[in-house]
């Protein structure tokens, strides 16, 4: 029965499998034999392998062990766990911070636990799946709003039932956008309605000093819900929420995920403690990460790609058709250059992308080296330039009319 499926999904392109890299993620790495340079990692400021990071996770592991042994509220609550709270709390300049083994399972803890004591909830359509996860575990109804529309959202809140919560991506993870959260504020704030924000790929990434989108806008103090994760700029794995004290501690007692899995490993929370270090001692960084997200994306746009509205080190080349995807996917792995198709369900039917992500890690060179391998793609199969222009512009209009982001 799985073969005959998995077949179906060969005849669609949409048929995932996995790769295995060989070596540290860094803009180059070992691919399956094949040395490439890599560009769709989320290790944003290149710190998964930076020498106080990895040192910090050692010396942990060293006192520590590998494993916390238990939940955090029976026996796996370890002091790495309590001073990196106080830090992310510190960083996100907000009462307290509460940490889960990853970030996905942050936003299964926090969805539902907001949800309580809320009437509906309305969300992007471009949120990440795990907050759609999470929108599906809550006893109450779903509201979708248009892809970052507040016009659209403050109709259906002044329609709907309240009290109720809106959730976003603050940065979308496949079309490297943002949400405009000064809008989404005021329409939530006349309602009295709670905001809640996924900065998974802003934490670290955006604002003056990296605290993440609210930084970006102006809007720390005001009291929105932020979910976060350890794995994209700060180099590691976890995930974690900030917010008031109350409502860090009411998670502690009711968050499901947080309550029911073992802790995160004391040597990641040890790590996350450096890299919070290092992206306040090091702000040339970001600077270096922004100066070549720049590079590449000026570059992509010359070469005539539509990048929907990247304002981010994510940048969507939008193709269209899956195939046609997986084509270009190929052809720049026959280059060197890895950066797999995004495909539905990930995104909307007929959206389908290469997503480029760029870190600090970068060089200049590799970037111009990308640009020169997807302008010599485009010159040489001049097919593939068709399809290219066709399904950019039949993913435009269809990205615009998707309506659900259920699969
Ligand atoms: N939210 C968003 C927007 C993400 O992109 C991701 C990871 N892809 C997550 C949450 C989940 O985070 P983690 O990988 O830490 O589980």
């Amino acid at each position: 029965m799985y073969r005959t499926r998995l077949d179906a999904l060969a005849r669609r392109s949409l048929l995932r499998r996995l790769r295995t890299i060989e070596s540290a993620p860094g803009a180059e790495v070992d691919l399956e034999g094949q040395r490439v340079l890599l560009f769709s990692s989320n290790n944003y400021l290149d710190l998964a392998t930076h020498p106080q990071v990895t040192e910090a996770a050692i010396s942990a592991i060293r006192r520590y062990g590998v494993g916390a042994g238990a939940s955090r509220l029976v026996s796996g609550n370890l002091r790495p766990h309590r001073e990196l709270e106080e830090r992310l709390a510190a960083f996100k300049r907000v009462e307290a911070a509460l940490v889960f083994t990853t970030g996905y399972q942050a936003n299964l803890g926090l969805i539902p636990t907001l949800a309580e004591e809320r009437a509906v909830i309305y969300a992007d359509r471009l949120c990440h799946a795990s907050l759609i996860d999470a929108c599906r575990l809550c006893e109450i109804s779903l509201r979708i709003y248009r892809h970052r529309d507040h016009a659209h959202l403050s109709q259906l809140l002044q329609k709907g039932h309240s009290p109720a919560l809106v959730v976003t991506d603050g940065v979308f993870s496949m079309d490297g956008d943002l949400a405009p959260l000064p809008d989404l504020y005021k329409a939530v704030e006349q309602s009295d309605a709670t905001l809640v924000i996924d900065d998974a790929h802003g934490t670290g990434v955006m604002g003056k000093t990296g605290r993440g989108t609210v930084e970006h806008y102006g809007l720390e103090g005001r009291p929105i819900v932020q979910m976060g994760t350890l794995s994209k700029a700060l180099g590691g794995l976890g995930g974690f929420v900030a917010g008031s004290r109350d409502l860090i501690d009411y998670l502690v007692n009711r968050a499901r995920p947080f309550i029911y899995t073992t802790a995160l490993p004391p040597a990641l929370a040890a790590a996350a403690i450096a890299a919070l270090e290092v992206i306040a001692a090091e702000p040339e960084r970001r600077a270096r990460l922004w100066s070549l997200r720049h590079r590449l994306h000026e570059g992509v746009r010359q070469l005539g790609f539509d990048t929907l509205d990247s304002q981010s080190p994510i940048i969507p080349l939008l193709v269209g058709e899956t195939d046609t995807a997986l084509a270009l996917s190929e052809a720049l792995l026959a280059h060197g250059i890895y950066a797999p198709a995004i495909r539905p369900p990930t995104i909307p039917a007929g959206t389908s992308r290469i997503r480029m992500s760029v870190t600090a890690g970068h060089r200049p060179e590799q970037i111009d080296y990308a640009l020169e391998a997807l302008s010599k793609i485009c010159a040489s199969d001049p097919r593939l330039q068709e399809r290219l222009t066709a399904g950019r512009e039949a993913g435009r209009t269809r990205g615009r009319k998707a309506r659900s982001p259920f699969p």
